[in-house]
């Protein structure tokens, strides 16, 4: 189908009315859900899209049900009009933006949430980390790939990405949908839950784009100094040496993992995990490496937060 100005819904009946008439005329559907500020790594996942399906829809929404009330939901930054251009300079373009005020029709939205965690913050209550301003009682748990890296840090955010990623297949009802790598255990905990709750999508994991420099693309680096930046570049590099040391023969695992803190350190970056973990059921590995691994981590550059990973094939 020829291009030109995406679609922009706001309303969950009316994008599952325009996905089930299309689906009536025979069309596959595609959807990439983002949370806007887009970058090459979400304009990647829709150019996948149109290998696999007739039609693409791409959500924006900046999901308050994964942010803790100490998080950046309210810094998260945005640019609505910037995301259209960027969607109309990939050839074929989308179809549709579903850009919903709130998911979560019968509690608080996104400024409302803003507004209870500044009421919070002030007297430490942590009472709202259960979410319950959203109005939500349904949450899915993927129990055991949501314990560990992201989930340590972070306790009620895979909730809440499982949570709105099953709310968003229901409203937009894809065949496929795009995740990119660069959320590795995000992308491990959709697939999970697609299988064990029996949804009819094909879960896709894309390849994490990164910058000349190497640095993975993020909607967060907009908030690098330069001297930060230059920082976080030893979460790549660190990542591409152990890559190099474990093809040169070095299989353990504790001896990579290290070489990786001692450099992201010495940058100058703080750490949350640096993980070395089976590309499947996301478990540490502890001892020689034999088996497909990805190398996790997550790192503090002042007040940015990045993570960044890498596949390793055994050894
Ligand atoms: P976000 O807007 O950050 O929630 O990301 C939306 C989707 O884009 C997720 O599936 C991410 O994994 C994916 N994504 C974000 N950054 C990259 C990147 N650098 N390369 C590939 N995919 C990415």
């Amino acid at each position: 189908m020829a291009m030109t100005e995406p679609l922009v819904i706001t309303d969950k009946n009316q994008m599952r009315q325009w996905s089930r008439s299309m689906r009536a005329q025979g069309k596959t559907i595609g959807l990439v859900p983002t949370m806007g500020y887009l970058h090459e790594g979400h304009l990647s996942l829709v150019r996948e899209a149109h290998q696999r399906t007739h039609v693409i829809v791409v959500s924006i929404y900046v999901n308050p049900g994964q942010f803790a009330p100490t998080e950046d939901l309210s810094t998260y930054p945005s640019d609505f009009s910037g995301d259209i251009k960027k969607l109309n300079s990939v050839p074929g373009g989308v179809h549709v933006v579903f850009h919903p005020h709130n998911l979560y029709d019968y509690g608080a939205g996104k400024e409302e949430r803003i507004e209870k965690e500044k009421e919070k913050k002030g007297d430490g209550d942590v009472s709202c980390l259960d979410n319950s301003g959203l109005g939500h009682e349904t949450w899915i748990k993927v129990h055991n790939l949501e314990k560990g890296m992201c989930g340590k840090s972070r306790p009620i955010f895979f909730r809440g990405v499982a949570t709105v990623v099953a709310k968003l297949f229901n409203i937009v009802e894809p065949d496929i949908a795009f995740f990119g790598k660069k959320d590795y255990q995000q992308w491990r905990i959709i697939q999970r839950m697609v299988r064990d709750l029996d949804f009819g999508i094909e879960v896709v994991g894309s390849e994490i784009v990164r910058d000349a420099d190497g640095l993975a693309l993020s909607s967060r680096n907009v908030y690098l100094s330069p001297e930060l930046r230059t920082q976080a570049l030893s979460i790549n590099q660190s990542l591409y040496q152990a890559k190099r040391l474990a093809e040169n023969g070095e299989a353990n695992s504790i001896k990579l993992r290290d070489s990786v803190v001692h450099s992201i350190e010495e940058a100058g970056g703080k750490i949350d995990y640096v993980e070395v973990v089976d590309q499947e059921n996301l478990e540490a590995v502890e001892e020689t490496i034999v088996r497909p691994v990805v190398f996790c981590i997550a790192a503090w550059f002042g007040k940015v937060r990045l993570i960044d990973n890498m596949e390793m094939i055994s050894v």
